[in-house]
C-alpha cells in the first residue's frame, strides 16, 4: 500500500513537473490547457494572471493582514529548490496569514518567484500593463484543510500575497539569504537547505496596508480557480545583480543534460477580469481614484526613492 502511494507520487511529481513549461509551443502557457483542462482559460472562468487598471473598488474594511511567525526565525531548516519551473523556498510549519479579508486563516506553505530574462521583465501580473522585472508569490494553505488536495477542491482554498519585485543600484541585504544559495540550485532536481530567517525582512513593511484582492486561480496547472490573491502595490527592491542571477544562472534543465537551457520567462499570459471586482486596500494609493493625479504622485515618490537610494550610494 505505502509502495503504491510512493510509486503514485512518483507517477504524479513526474507528471507536474514535465508536462509544461513556459517556452516550447508543445507546452507553453498557451498549450497547457491540452494537458490540464482546468487551464482552458473559457468565457467568465476566473484565471490569473490578471492587469491591474484604474477600474478598482475601493474597500474601506480591507485593513493590513495579519501575519504571524513572520517576525521570528524558525528552528530547523528550510528548503530552497530548483524544481524545473522556479525556485521555489519551502518553510516550516508556524507561520499563517489571516485578516484583511480573508476568509480564515491560511498556513504558510512556501514561496516561489516569476522572473522575465536578462533584458525583459517578468512578473505575472501587471499594472496599467506594465511588468515588473520579477513577482514573488508567498502560497498560504487554509488551515482547515489536512492536504493540498482538499484545499484545491475550495474555491477560497489557497491565499497568495504577491510582491512586485523591481530593481535599485544596491543589493538587498536581506534577500541575499535566498539569492546567495540560488548557485546551489542551478540545475533542476537540485536542493538546498537554508538558514531560516523571519520573512518579514523580505517584504515592504511600511506599505503593508497598501494591496489589491481579487479572486483567481494559480498561474500553474492545474491552474485550479481557489486562489484569494493579495497584491501588494510598493514593490520589493534587489539590485541588477541579484536579478542576473535568476534571469541568466538558474537552468530549466538537470545538470547533466545533453543541452542546457536557462530558466527565464516562467510567467503566465494575462488572463481577462471578465465581471470580477478587483479591491483596493483601504490604504492602497497607486491605482486609486480616476484622475491620473495619485499615480503621478506615487510614480515620482517611487522615483525620489531611486533617486535617494543613488545617492546614497554615491556618497558612500
Ligand atoms: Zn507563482
Amino acid at each position: 500500500m505505502i509502495w503504491t502511494a510512493a510509486l503514485l507520487m512518483i507517477v504524479v511529481s513526474h507528471a507536474d513537473s514535465d508536462d509544461y513549461c513556459y517556452n516550447e509551443p508543445h507546452c507553453d502557457p498557451y498549450a497547457w490547457g491540452d494537458t490540464f483542462p482546468s487551464c482552458h482559460p473559457l468565457l467568465e472562468e476566473h484565471h490569473s494572471p490578471i492587469n491591474l487598471d484604474h477600474q478598482v473598488i475601493r474597500n474601506d474594511s480591507l485593513e493590513s493582514l495579519y501575519l504571524e511567525g513572520f517576525d521570528a526565525i524558525q528552528t530547523g531548516h528550510w528548503t530552497l529548490k530548483n524544481d524545473g519551473h522556479s525556485v521555489v523556498l519551502q518553510v516550516g510549519s508556524g507561520m499563517s496569514v489571516s485578516g484583511g479579508g480573508l476568509p480564515g486563516v491560511y498556513h504558510t506553505i512556501q514561496l516561489h518567484f516569476h522572473w522575465g530574462g536578462p533584458a525583459t521583465n517578468g512578473s505575472e501580473h501587471m499594472v496599467d500593463r506594465r511588468r515588473y522585472p520579477m513577482e514573488m508569490h508567498i502560497v498560504n494553505m487554509k488551515s482547515i484543510h489536512p492536504n493540498l488536495t482538499a484545499a484545491l477542491d475550495d474555491p477560497t482554498g489557497l491565499a497568495v500575497l504577491g510582491f512586485f519585485i523591481d530593481v535599485v543600484y544596491a543589493d538587498n541585504m536581506h534577500f541575499g539569504h535566498i539569492s546567495q544559495k540560488l548557485s546551489s540550485v542551478a540545475y533542476k532536481g537540485q536542493i538546498t537547505k537554508i538558514k531560516p530567517f523571519p520573512l518579514m525582512s523580505l517584504l515592504p513593511k511600511h506599505s503593508m496596508s497598501q494591496y489589491y484582492r481579487y479572486y483567481g486561480s494559480l498561474t500553474t496547472p492545474p491552474c485550479s480557480q481557489v486562489v484569494v490573491w493579495t497584491l501588494y502595490e510598493v514593490p520589493i527592491y534587489i539590485s541588477w545583480s541579484q536579478l542576473a542571477q535568476f534571469t541568466s544562472q538558474i537552468f530549466s534543465t538537470e545538470e547533466d543534460a545533453e543541452q542546457v537551457t536557462p530558466l527565464q520567462n516562467n510567467f503566465r499570459h494575462i488572463h481577462p477580469t471578465f465581471s470580477r471586482i478587483v479591491s483596493a486596500s483601504k490604504d492602497a494609493i497607486l491605482l486609486t481614484g480616476t484622475a491620473s493625479r495619485p499615480l503621478v504622485l506615487a510614480v515620482s515618490a517611487q522615483l525620489l526613492q531611486i533617486i535617494l537610494l543613488g545617492s546614497f550610494i554615491s556618497g558612500l
